[in-house]
């Protein structure tokens, strides 16, 4: 090799390099060996192997490498201070010289192979730092033009790097963040102790994947709150632990969120009300009906009481001669059976007939009171059951009677009883006013729970009224929809609201001959009406069923 081309290629390579006569003495080395080893202009022209005391063993061996065009390469192994992997020159051992490999390159006049390799080799070394140089310019830009916010951040906390994004999230300047420590971000939770940052970047124990992604709030520069997506991942670079932390800025989305979560909330408020006013006014149309329903058993009970007055007055008037004072003294008065029997028998009368009028009011006040909606486990045959004893009151009052089919066992629903009491009480008035208004001499009105197949059951209230006419069933649902003088037309468009927030549906049907049929088939009492075609209306609500386990 030449020594102006070994000068120019040597200054490209970063390994130590030196050029070495045959004979072994030192030409020429470059700017690597010079730092690396405090290689001086002096030790040119000395003998490299005496130098670096190489044994003579490792000299033959290099020189037969350098002849067949090898790679002549030297490791801190080949010479004497072997043990401690380091190298020695002049007898001083040169300091962190570890793994380093040295080149070295025989001066010999037209050895071209060689300059060729070196050659070679400077191109091998210029295109990987090219490609080094691409890649890492691609991973900046990439970090750069991230829509996330990138911070790295060293294992103490300490912010390393902080992208375009991040500067914009934050409102921070990358020159003036850096250096800083992340808690200056006033990350929830995260504060400046080693402590906090630790649980901050490994709060699940997790290596390589540090943290899931999780929703906090942070601080801009100008000291507003706002939400972030962050996700934390653990590098490892130079044995060094380093975290690269992605911010996604979620602050609009969460309020977004808010918003649509606060206006879902007023709007079920505005439902509820409608919902309950609706049923005020179902109830005002019960009214003259649970007027009726708690007056008889009132009367009953003024009846029953005068009775037992009458009663005992009858027996004082006995044990009392006519001119004695009666609260001068005690007096013992003696009862037939007879007369105990009515005094039994009328107070056990008052007591059933109060019974029976607290229950309607019980059922009255359940059904005013409540707006806002609760959902709980219902059977739906215990809850059609008690709706009736309201509904009753009306249909007596109309002298219609009430029938009920369950279908078989305990049916049980996750539901509002309250709201589907309503629905229910909707429909069996609108069966009663049908009813009312057709020329039908029927008086029954059927209410029926059937299990579906898919897992639904339904609830169907039959009359025997004028049927839907068919230029109506289009609007039946619609909200004020009414063909009644004094309806409002709410009733069935709000079951249907109630009965679409269970998940269920709501429908109807004009009455053919197989209604009639099954129902004589599940009712053994009942004889099917004889004009069986064109025989009143069914509206009908399915829900699913609760999935409870046994
Ligand atoms: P309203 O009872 O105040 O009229 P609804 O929404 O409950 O309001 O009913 C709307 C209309 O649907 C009624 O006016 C009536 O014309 C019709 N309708 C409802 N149920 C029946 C039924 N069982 N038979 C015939 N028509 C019915």
């Amino acid at each position: 090799m030449r020594i102006e081309h070994f000068q120019i290629f040597s200054q490209c390579i970063s390994d130590p390099l030196f050029l070495i006569a045959d004979d072994g003495l030192v030409l020429d080395y470059n700017n690597s060996a010079s730092t690396q080893f405090q290689f001086k202009f002096d030790h040119v022209g000395k003998s490299f192997f005496t130098l670096f005391k190489v044994d003579a063993q490792i000299i033959r061996h290099f020189l037969r490498e350098c002849n067949e065009c090898d790679e002549p390469v030297l490791s801190a192994d080949d010479f004497e201070s072997r043990s401690k992997r380091l190298y020695s020159i002049e007898g001083k051992t040169v300091p962190n010289t570890k793994n380093t490999v040295i080149r070295c390159f025989l001066k010999r006049e037209g050895m071209n192979p060689l300059t060729a390799k070196l050659a070679d080799e400077v191109k091998r070394r210029e295109s990987i730092e090219r490609k080094l140089k691409s890649s890492q310019a691609h991973a900046k830009a990439v970090v750069e033009t991230a829509v996330d916010g990138v911070a790295i951040v060293s294992d103490t906390g300490i912010i390393l790097s902080f992208n375009t994004a991040a500067e914009k999230i934050f409102g921070h300047k990358a020159e003036n963040i850096i250096g800083e420590h992340i808690g200056v971000l006033k990350f929830d939770d995260i504060g400046y102790s080693e402590e906090d940052f630790k649980k901050a970047v490994n709060p699940v124990g997790l290596a390589s994947l540090v943290s899931n992604h999780r929703q906090i709030q942070a601080q801009r520069k100008d000291g507003s709150s706002f939400y972030i997506d962050l996700g934390i991942s653990e590098v490892v670079v130079n044995q060094r632990k380093t975290y690269t932390w992605i911010i996604r800025d979620i602050h609009r989305r969460i309020i977004a969120e808010k918003q649509v979560k606060k206006q879902e909330e007023e709007d079920r408020i505005q439902r509820d009300r409608l919902v309950h006013v609706a049923r005020l006014s179902t109830l005002g149309e019960l009214a003259a009906g649970i007027a009726h329903e708690v007056n008889q058993p009132l009367t009953a009970i003024a009846n029953y009481a005068k009775v037992s007055e009458r009663s005992i007055q009858r027996v004082l008037k006995k044990a009392l001669p006519e001119d004695t004072e009666q609260d001068s003294m005690p007096v013992f008065i003696e009862l037939t059976c007879d007369q105990a029997d009515i005094l039994i028998e009328s107070n056990k009368k008052i007591s059933e007939q109060a019974q029976r009028a607290g229950q309607v009011i019980k059922h009255l006040r359940g059904l005013i009171k409540r707006e806002a909606s609760e959902t709980a486990l219902f059977n739906i045959n215990a809850l059609v059951t008690e709706t009736l004893v309201l509904a009753e009151t009306d249909a007596k009052l109309h002298n219609f009677a009430l029938h009920f089919i369950p279908t078989e066992g305990k049916v049980w629903v996750m539901a509002d009883g309250i709201q589907l009491q309503q629905v229910l009480i909707n429909f069996i008035r609108n069966g009663i006013d049908a009813m009312s208004n057709s020329n039908n001499r029927n008086s029954e009105l059927f209410i029926r729970t059937d299990l579906l197949e898919s897992d639904y059951v339904k609830v169907t209230v039959i009359d025997q009224g004028t049927g839907i006419p068919e230029d109506k069933q289009q609007k039946l649902f619609d909200p004020f929809f009414t063909t009644k003088s004094t309806g409002l037309g709410l009733g069935l468009s709000i079951s249907q609201n109630i009965i679409h927030t269970h998940g269920g549906k709501i429908g109807f049907a004009n009455n053919t001959a197989e209604t009639w049929d099954s129902l004589a088939k599940q009712c053994a009492e009942y004889q099917p009406p004889r004009s069986q075609e064109n025989t009143g209306a069914s509206l009908f609500f399915t829900l699913p069923l609760a999935n409870i386990k046994h």
